[in-house]
């Protein structure tokens, strides 16, 4: 077989951003591919849309050779081929519906060491000719997709799937790795056994967390909120707060100092001795609050973290549940605890589209942002939703999250809406969002005056709401889409292709009426 050169020294992480465009691993990937990449066996069941797919094709890229994949679904291997190509990554598939000089193609590209990953159904893997093949060639591991297939008690009896055990036999020094949505204990034990995989690390993912209280409030005024929520909840408890920029860890950790708390900033700003420090603190002592940028919590494993506290939105619904998924690993209550406001909604989209990313890469972050903007917005419950997200599903709301212990109200928000759209578009869409409240309200502010916009149709109409209601249709409007900020990065509002039924009053929208808050000592800080 051809030499490839030896990539084992690539680092997991690095393929998964690099590669991939992902942020981080979710739950157990990061310890699966680790397995693999160390030579060891793995039994993996999640739920569908868990990500199984990254557990083989991260290390495939890691790890020299060929990875072969097993697949019992022709339409689903060319999928998947198809959409690692646009990625660059050198896949290809064999099975029926190739002609014999495509075939032929593929397995000298195999024989070669060109492929990363060869996608193969499982009858054609167990032909001799096959078999001899992969023996000549290099090859990283074996991924078994589907391998419920194997179970006679299942529906999805194949018989091909029994011949599969050859391999552990044929192969002993190539890493395996069986993967499955659907399979009970039982199941579970028969794949081992008759995949031989008896040694095979298992690796079991629901993903509900239901000692984790999911709470996310309205941003009023941040620093305000926080210290409330910790002096009412988790006075004296251990926990996380996460801030966006280095600059606001270290004033959150002060305000929390000087309340009494021992908080403690860690950001990669700090020398590595008072990191190593503060960490060595919080993992050792009782009642420590770190605030830290995300950063912090690699690796860290302290299992009463009875709070995480977000003061900014993270970028996806992974980086939410694996910072909210520090607290609590003892079983006991934890809350998650976040505010977000408009501004947050801004910066981050700003940040995204200013991005040196790819087309493909900025398409898939936007993706993200809008699915954890939604769990922001959602007036159901939020555990169902995140759930939802990695492919596991909760038959009935979880009854310990803020929209099912308090239900949001909502109200009909087709006028307001059409007025906010209208007054972002007479305007010329060039102004932030207190800018466009100001002339909804009719203030007569210099700016106002100065651009004549005390002339506009818009002007004065929305008296019926506060500016902090306005501030909420607005937010409500950026998160759902409807309005974008401008790509410049100064604030202001523009319309989107989708807010037109809306702006003309084709369609009806409900919001989500912002829980009422106390008025809160100093200034809002954002909207
Ligand atoms: P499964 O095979 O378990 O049904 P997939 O491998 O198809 O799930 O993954 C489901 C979705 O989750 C895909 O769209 C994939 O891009 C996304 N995904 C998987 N892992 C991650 C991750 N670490 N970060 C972000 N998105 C991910
Ligand atoms: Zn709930």
């Amino acid at each position: 077989s051809t030499e490839r050169p030896r990539v084992s020294d690539q680092d997991p992480e690095e393929v998964l951003h690099r590669v991939f465009g992902y942020e981080t691993f979710r739950p157990l990937q990061g310890d699966i591919i680790r397995e693999l990449v160390n030579g060891g066996d793995a039994l993996v069941l999640m739920p569908t849309g868990g990500g199984k797919s990254l557990c083989y094709q991260v290390p495939a890229l890691v790890r020299a050779g060929t990875a072969i994949v097993i697949s019992p679904l022709i339409a689903l291997m060319q999928d998947q081929v198809a959409a690692l190509k646009e990625l660059g990554v050198k896949a290809a598939f064999l099975n029926s519906t190739m002609d014999f000089e495509q075939a032929r193609d593929t397995e000298n590209a195999l024989m070669t060491g060109e492929l990363d990953l060869l996608y193969c159904a499982p009858e054609r893997l167990i032909q001799p000719r096959t078999l001899d093949l992969l023996h000549h060639a290099s090859i990283s591991l074996f991924a078994i997709d589907e391998a419920h297939c194997v179970s006679q008690w299942g529906h999805d009896f194949r018989s091909d799937y029994l011949e599969l055990s050859r391999l552990a036999h044929e192969f002993p020094d190539v890493p395996r790795i069986a993967l499955t949505a659907t399979a009970d204990e039982r199941t579970r034990k028969e794949i081992a056994e008759r995949l031989s995989l008896t040694d095979a690390r298992h690796f079991i993912s629901g993903f509900d967390r239901p000692n984790i209280q999911y709470r996310i409030s309205p941003k009023t005024n941040a620093n305000k909120q926080l210290l409330d929520f910790i002096k009412a909840e988790h006075d004296g408890d251990c926990g996380i707060v996460y801030c966006l920029s280095r600059n606001k860890v270290d004033n959150t950790a002060k305000l929390l100092s000087d309340k009494g708390y021992t908080a403690l900033p860690y950001h990669a700003g700090l020398n590595a001795i008072d990191r190593a420090r503060h960490q060595e603190r919080f993992l050792r002592e009782d009642g420590v609050i770190i605030v830290a940028t995300i950063a912090f919590g690699m690796g860290i494993d302290k299992p009463d973290v009875r709070f995480v506290a977000h003061l900014d939105l993270p970028k996806s619904l992974e980086a939410y549940y694996q910072e909210t998924g520090r607290a609590g690993r003892d079983g006991k209550p934890s809350t998650a605890w976040m505010v977000y406001g408009l501004q947050d909604v801004i910066k981050l989209r700003q940040m995204l589209e200013g991005s040196m990313g790819n087309d493909h890469f900025k398409r898939v972050e936007r993706q993200k942002l809008d699915a954890m903007l939604g769990l922001c917005e959602v007036t159901s419950c939020r555990r169902q939703v995140l759930l939802r997200y990695f492919g596991d599903t909760l038959e009935q709301p979880c009854g310990n999250c803020d929209t099912c212990l308090n239900p949001p109200e909502t109200w009909d928000g087709k006028v307001a809406v059409q007025k906010a759209l209208s007054c972002v578009f007479r305007t010329g869409q060039r102004f932030g969002v207190t800018y466009l409240i100001d002339v909804l309200r009719g203030s007569e502010n210099e700016r106002i005056l100065q651009s004549g916009h005390q002339t506009v149709s818009t002007y004065g109409i929305g008296t019926e709401l506060s500016a902090n209601d306005w501030k909420s249709v607005f937010r409500q409007l950026v998160a759902n889409g409807y309005l974008r900020a401008d790509p410049e990065g100064y604030g202001a509002l523009q319309l989107t292709e989708q807010c037109r039924p809306l702006l003309k009053g084709e369609v009806a929208i409900q919001l989500r009426k912002d829980p009422v808050v106390k008025a809160s000592s100093g200034r809002g800080s954002s909207g």
